[in-house]
């Protein structure tokens, strides 16, 4: 497995050590076991001419005794290093662009651009290397866990072990930072973006992408990776506006996540009963850990202009609507009614 060698290049290359997976260490679990495994096997199995051991399969096997205990539990444990590094030096970022609210935001990009260009080549750079960093990881895990699938002549375990990463909320790819920086690169990168005519925003191998009247946001590296991000609502069936991402990594408007999540907007997500399920996959208890996407909200207000409009008129009328009912509501409980 070349990348091992690439990815731990690039792990010493940085100035402090980050948190990363010990490719090394796992691979060579594999390696034990896989011969365990043949050995255990051998009397039904053949020598092809060119001498490689051949193992007939039957079915696939669904856990391994020998690997399965160390293997695994290793990868999680340096997984969760991984997101949670990522996730803070993601949030930062991304923070450090909010923090004097929007409108200022906006004007200081400006000046910014207008001025010191080097300090947005700086920022651009940094969220850069924050998202190569992500992806590196990702494709590290890929390899290992396909590496797995090959020597157990399985082809489940990969798989259920990332959509069990994914409830874990351990897959980076799935983080809703990696999102909201690629927004932000493009916000960045992106001095005039004008019209939703454009067939798609690109900033190096960031993009946002108008296909059909359904907007995806992806990213491409190293020409192996690309992360392909729906902005389609499963609720209202448009584009997400007002953007925010489930703890399951699913994306939705902020409106249409209240009322799947039977919440008034007044209310907010914070209130979403544990119970109340994701309306794609099913999951619970993904409402209230729901993180606001401000970056790709700044990024589809700015590509789609028009639409944004009649969604912030159709959603001003509807806040109000719920506002006043919240309020009676609480006049009623306040007066006994
Ligand atoms: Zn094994
Ligand atoms: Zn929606
Ligand atoms: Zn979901």
């Amino acid at each position: 497995m070349k990348f091992c060698k690439k990815y731990e290049e690039y792990m010493q290359q940085k100035e402090q050590k980050l948190p990363e997976v010990a490719c090394k260490k796992l691979k060579n679990i594999l390696k034990k076991c896989g011969l365990a495994f043949q050995s255990q096997r051998d009397p039904e199995s053949n020598s092809s001419a060119d001498g490689v051991v051949e193992i007939k399969i039957t079915s696939c096997h669904n856990h391994c005794p020998v690997c399965d205990g160390a293997f695994f539990p290793s990868l999680v444990n340096d997984m969760s290093a991984v997101v949670s590094y990522f996730n803070e030096r993601a949030k930062k970022l991304i923070e450090l662009h909010q923090a004097a609210g929007l409108k200022k935001y906006f004007l200081w990009i400006k000046g910014k651009m207008q001025g010191e260009g080097t300090h947005v080549s700086s920022l651009i750079e940094e969220g850069k290397e924050v998202v190569v960093y992500a992806l590196i990881n990702a494709i590290m895990i890929q390899k290992l866990l396909k590496k797995y699938d090959k020597i157990h002549h399985c082809c489940k375990q990969g798989p259920a072990f990332k959509s069990q990463a994914q409830s874990m909320q351990i897959e980076i790819l799935q983080s809703p930072w990696l999102r909201e920086l690629v927004a932000l690169h493009i916000n960045l990168g992106e001095t005039n973006v004008s019209s939703s005519t454009a067939e798609a925003i690109s900033s190096e191998g960031y993009r946002l992408t108008f296909n059909d009247d359904k907007v995806s946001l992806s990213c491409q590296l190293f020409d192996s990776i690309r992360l392909d991000i729906e902005l389609t609502c499963p609720v209202c069936l448009e584009t997400v506006f007002d953007p925010v991402s489930l703890t399951c990594g699913h994306i939705l408007c902020k409106m249409c996540a209240c009322s799947a999540a039977s919440v008034s907007i007044v209310d907010g997500l914070k209130l979403a009963d544990p119970t109340e399920k994701c309306p794609l996959c099913r999951k619970a208890g993904v409402y209230q850990g729901a993180i606001h996407l401000t970056e790709l909200g700044i990024l589809l207000s700015r590509s789609c202009r028009e639409y944004w409009e009649k969604r912030l008129q159709i959603e001003r009328v509807e806040r109000v609507k719920q506002a006043k009912e919240y309020w009676e509501n609480q006049c009623r409980a306040f007066m006994g009614i």
